[in-house]
């Protein structure tokens, strides 16, 4: 089965401390979880292994050796936010070398695994699922159509406790309704 050898892969990597680089630890967050370095470490490769496995077992479009090779330089970072600013988490895909996940909700993790499996970096383009950005967000189309359909697909296949992009996730199902769900997944990954 493809998923276990990524999650080998996973296990393997962070044994040779490759895989994460948690800067930020013992930082309270929104949904109340105070991790320690190491319970940080072990609760990604937890969640990615989770990830693999739930995506490899049911969705036969997910793309998850793009999951892998983005998760594997990418930096996770607890962080406190505002208690107004509604937003959970983000994901920054700078380069093939370097990419960055804040959490200010650690239940978040899921919607940026997803977006790391659907992410490619071309030249000065990055494409994250139905979104295309220039130069790293200067200019980008599909941004927000792209969070609602990121969020439909952790809905559909993680079950997560928070539901962010209401709207969004309602205009991404009724396209897909429209175009048909194989092939939307399919569009999303590839
Ligand atoms: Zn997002």
């Amino acid at each position: 089965m493809r998923g276990e050898n990524i999650i080998k892969n996973i296990k393997d990597k962070r044994n040779k401390n490759e895989v994460f680089n948690l800067t930020s630890t013992n930082v309270v967050i929104k949904d109340n979880i105070k991790l320690e370095i190491d319970k940080l470490k072990k609760e990604v490769e937890k969640n990615a292994k989770r990830f693999v496995n739930i995506l490899s077992n049911n969705c036969s479009s997910a793309n998850l050796e793009k999951f892998f090779n983005n998760f594997s330089v990418t930096e996770f970072n607890l962080e406190h936010i505002g208690e107004k600013s509604d937003v959970i988490g983000v994901y920054l895909p700078w380069n093939l070398k370097k990419q960055i996940v804040y959490l200010y909700c650690f239940s978040a993790i899921d919607h940026e695994f997803m977006h790391m499996a659907s992410t490619d970096l071309i030249g000065n383009y990055t494409c994250i699922g139905f979104c295309i950005t220039y130069k790293n967000f200067k200019r980008s189309i599909g941004r927000y159509f792209n969070e609602g359909y990121t969020q439909l697909m952790v809905e559909r296949y993680l079950k997560p406790k928070n539901h962010s992009y209401r709207t969004f996730v309602v205009i991404a199902r009724e396209i897909e309704e429209l175009i048909g769900k194989d092939k939307m997944e399919n569009l999303f990954f590839y």
